[in-house]
């Protein structure tokens, strides 16, 4: 077995999903500990290109066109045999769809254990994971031989998996792909949505402390007054209040304002896996043992309906001094 780190890169449309470079920082970690080199695994048709600024000792690349797409019979069985060829230390995956597809078939197929929805490692090679949906933390060693990790964002930032020069890239050859069952037929473009939350510097999120769609009117204000733009958690969204390209989280969009002001909203880990890298949380919630204030760096207790419009006032007071 090596002491190698594998990271599968995730990507879409010729774009390297954020949560790569997330895995990649985490993996120089644990190759710190394990004395191992990180290899970034990249499968797809003509994608060498997407090696570019993966901050990894060697970028892993199978060419096929059964990769041109994401697929998880094509990805599953190429990643099986480079697993059995390499034996590398770790294997990490995105706690994504594809992650969650791909790493669950291959720990079962390879008899390989598997820790999922990891947030960070330790200099001393532990993992730390989210059980229970976030209400609990585990920590423990990573088993051997190749142990495979799901990992949700939170404990690196993007940018540290991001490097300024390419890294070495190593061919390898995945298996016959040809008889697949699983192809992709066609692929749906996402709705637009009526803004772009993801490019907004402020966003004012409203959760389901909001109480009714009337109260909207308060963070519409307040948004107009400081050139924010309004989003929300998932409640606010299923009762149809906003649309769905305001939905900020695991199944909406990941977002990193400058500043994120939470507006009645707990702090669910589904919630807080889209905010955790915005550059300063503000929360307003009247529990003051909610969650949100576990990632919140300003606070407070008052109830959000008595503070929005006074805070809306002092903004148009000030913008008119
Ligand atoms: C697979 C899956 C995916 C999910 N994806 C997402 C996702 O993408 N995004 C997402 O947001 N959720 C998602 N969820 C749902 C998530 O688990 C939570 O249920 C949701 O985030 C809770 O929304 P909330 O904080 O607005 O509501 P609640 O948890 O009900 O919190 C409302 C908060 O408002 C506070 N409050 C009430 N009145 C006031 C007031 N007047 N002033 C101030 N504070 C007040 C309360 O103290 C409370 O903390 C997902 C769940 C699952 C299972």
């Amino acid at each position: 077995m090596s002491q190698d780190i594998f990271v599968l890169i995730e990507h879409l449309r010729g774009q390297v999903a954020d949560i790569s470079y997330i895995m990649l920082a985490a993996a120089r970690t644990l190759a710190s500990s394990s004395g191992g080199q990180v290899a970034a695994v990249l499968l797809g048709k003509d994608a060498q290109k997407l090696a570019g600024n993966l901050a990894a000792d060697k970028v892993l690349y199978a060419d096929s066109p059964a990769l041109t797409e994401f697929t998880s019979e094509a990805y599953q069985l190429t990643l099986a045999k480079l697993i059995e060829e390499q034996s590398p230390r770790a294997v990490l995956f995105g706690h994504t769809t594809i992650g969650a597809d791909v790493a669950g078939w291959l720990s079962g197929k390879l008899s390989l254990p598997l820790v999922s929805s990891c947030v960070n490692f330790t200099s001393d090679g532990k993992f730390l994971s989210q059980t229970c949906g976030g209400k609990i933390m585990a920590e423990g060693d990573l088993p051997s031989p190749t142990i495979l990790v799901t990992m949700i964002p939170g404990g690196y930032k993007s940018e540290q998996g991001q490097a300024a020069q390419a890294s070495a890239i190593e061919s390898f050859t995945p298996p016959a792909l040809d008889n697949l069952r699983v192809a992709l037929k066609k692929y749906i473009e996402p709705e637009a949505g009526d803004v772009d939350i993801s490019k907004s510097p402020f966003l004012i999120a409203v959760g389901r402390g909001i109480q009714n769609k009337d109260n909207l009117d308060l963070p519409n204000e307040l948004a107009a007054a400081i050139n924010g733009t309004v989003c929300a958690s998932r409640p606010v969204v299923d009762q149809g209040w906003l649309p769905t390209s305001r939905l900020v989280g695991k199944s909406g969009k990941r977002v990193k304002p400058k500043i994120y002001l939470a507006l009645g909203i707990s702090g669910a880990p589904e919630h807080v896996e889209g905010i955790n890298e915005s550059d300063v949380i503000v929360a307003v919630n009247t529990d003051a043992n909610a969650p949100i204030f576990n990632v919140a760096k300003y606070g407070t207790t008052l109830d959000l309906l008595d503070l929005v419009p006074q805070l809306t006032e002092k903004v148009k007071q000030a913008k008119g001094g």
